[in-house]
């Protein structure tokens, strides 16, 4: 077994551990140096596969798997069995999940009792290398996504790449699209090996090389949460494709998975950013074929109507004073955010980079 890789994240309030190994589930507790008793949330998939190595706990919540449990009524569950398994402020809330169940568990832990510890034991390649790092939690709304969430910190987050072994392919496809993502944000070298197919790994692929590839692409979002942990500036360039994308999970009913959003997003933003000239028209056929490479979906649906696609844009989050903004691309490693684009450039973009 590789050593597991330390990553050390500070925030205005503290630091944190982000470690990335494997079998470090069996010793969560000392690790995590979690000191009195554990309440363990999981979801229905992954309770029945992986709960039992945690050790001791004090009581395991399982909702429901699925983006549309990602609700207050889902909380509210929480809180009535943790009520009823006489958990208290002592507790540590521990989420053992992909990113619906750490958000979920981390707006609980941010709320139960005024808040109590949380960390945070990410099982898909999504949550590892994306939602469970930086502190953002929260739910979804009938009226889009993450529309009610609270920043609530880790003490330590544990990466335990053993648990990838487990997760549908499918899945492991949807999070190679946030590393994708990564990739253009702040690591061209990155992205340059994604592009010559070194890094082409699928979840059976030798611990070792899952390690280095999860680590990497952790260290980009650290660098970025640590500069703007309260996403007043440059954490914003981590939703690149993410306005498209959340639009495309709410208009599908969320068939379609967060990840394969974010790859069709991504494919837009590069097809926007080329419509008013930021960068070279030849961008977009690069990332769709990395992505493309990754077994990842990169145009829109043909049933999706460009309209309805525009209009769920409105009401996602990332909409600054009923203006839409967008994260841009110059090249590979350089992202900007644009106020107040056009509706017609989008609307442009959104019927060129559907299936026809
Ligand atoms: P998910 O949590 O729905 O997990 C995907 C599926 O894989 C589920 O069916 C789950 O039960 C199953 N699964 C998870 N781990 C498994 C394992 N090891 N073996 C077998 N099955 C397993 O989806 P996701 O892609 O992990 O996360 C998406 C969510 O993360 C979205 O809600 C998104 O908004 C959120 N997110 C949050 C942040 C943040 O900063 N907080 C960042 C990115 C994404």
């Amino acid at each position: 077994m590789p050593d597991p890789i330390r990553l050390s994240v500070t925030h205005p309030t503290g630091q944190y551990d982000v470690l990335v190994g494997a079998d470090l589930l069996p010793n969560l507790a000392e690790i995590a140096q979690i000191r009195g008793p554990i309440a363990l949330i999981t979801d229905s998939n992954v309770g029945p596969l992986h709960a039992s190595r945690c050790g001791t706990v004090a009581c395991v919540v399982t909702i429901p798997a699925g983006e549309q449990y990602k609700t207050l009524a889902t909380v509210q569950t929480i809180y009535d069995e943790l009520l009823a398994a006489g958990i208290d402020r002592q507790a540590t809330v521990v989420a053992l999940g992909g990113g619906v169940v750490g958000d979920v568990a981390g707006f609980v832990a941010a709320t139960f009792m005024r808040g109590v510890d949380f960390v945070q034991c990410p099982t898909t390649l999504l949550a590892m290398v994306d939602a469970s790092v930086g502190g953002k939690t929260g739910v979804d709304l009938p009226q889009g996504k993450n529309l009610v969430g609270a920043f609530k910190q880790p003490t330590a987050v544990l990466a335990d790449i053993a648990m990838l072994q487990t997760l549908p392919p499918a899945e492991f496809a949807a999070g190679m699209a946030e590393v994708v993502k990564h990739g253009l944000i702040n690591d061209p070298d990155l992205f340059g090996r994604l592009e010559i197919g070194d890094w082409r790994l699928t979840n059976q692929s030798p611990i070792s090389n899952l390690q280095s590839l999860v680590a990497t692409a952790i260290e980009v979002k650290r660098n970025v949460v640590q500069e703007d942990p309260f996403e007043q500036g440059r954490r914003a360039t981590l939703n690149l494709g993410h306005t498209f994308g959340h639009a495309l999970e709410q208009v599908s009913g969320y068939r379609v998975r967060h990840g394969e959003g974010v790859a069709m997003g991504l494919v837009a933003a590069a097809n926007l950013s080329a419509r008013l000239g930021c960068c070279d028209a030849g961008l977009q056929s690069r990332i769709e074929a990395v992505l493309q490479a990754q077994n990842l979906p990169t145009r829109i649906p043909a049933e999706f109507d460009p309209n309805t696609i525009f209009q769920a844009m409105f009401s996602d989050k990332k909409k600054a004073a009923g203006k839409l903004r967008f994260i841009l691309l110059r090249d590979v490693g350089d992202v900007f955010i644009m106020g107040d684009v056009a509706e017609t450039a989008v609307l442009a973009t959104l019927t060129a980079v559907q299936y026809t």
